[in-house]
């Protein structure tokens, strides 16, 4: 279990020409991109990392995070609780030319000044780790399928990923009429 905080910044150069480990908590509230994507979060991300020189010469960090996130309900935009884990492979290059070099199989970060701004590079890799979408069990779901298909004519059933809301709207519509 970890406890202490992930540095904000690190110079990653000297930490794989050592071959540091670091790990440590990011708090889920401080990603504001995160919370663009999917609400405000709460709690902390926890992330595993270890810097190295591999075989080929280049620098690289093996990580892994993981978290607790609240995520919003396709069908009923309620948050929901989901596990979030990644394990990555980042390739640390100083500019843009050199990540074209990189392998498929590495990620580039890009270090400028000899300096990483870790924190942003946990929340990338926490944003490419989301789920495309996620549901509710149907039985826990505000929204049910019945309630869903009922209103649901051929312009629902043509396109179940519309908008819930549209589906609430049609709903309202029915019983009005
Ligand atoms: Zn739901």
């Amino acid at each position: 279990m970890l406890t202490s905080r992930l540095p904000g910044r690190v110079e990653p150069y000297k930490l794989a020409a050592h071959a540091e480990h670091l790990d440590g908590l990011v708090a889920l509230a401080d990603m504001g991109r995160l919370t663009d994507e999917v609400g405000a979060q709460q709690g902390d991300a926890s992330v595993w990392l270890e810097f190295a020189i591999d075989a080929q010469g280049r620098r690289v960090i093996r990580g892994r995070l993981e978290a607790d996130l609240q995520l919003p309900c396709r069908r009923c935009l309620e948050p929901m609780a989901q596990h979030v884990a990644s394990d990555f492979l980042l390739g640390l290059v100083s500019s843009d030319d050199l990540a074209a070099d990189l392998p498929s199989t590495h990620e580039p970060v890009l270090v400028e000044n000899e300096q990483l701004d870790l924190l942003g590079v946990v929340e990338d890799e926490l944003i490419l780790s989301l789920p495309q979408v996620v549901y509710h069990d149907e039985s826990a779901c505000p929204v049910s399928r019945e309630q869903l298909s009922s209103g649901a004519d051929a312009e629902a059933s043509e396109a179940p990923s519309g908008s819930p809301f549209d589906v609430l709207k049609r709903l309202k519509g029915n019983t009005e009429s």
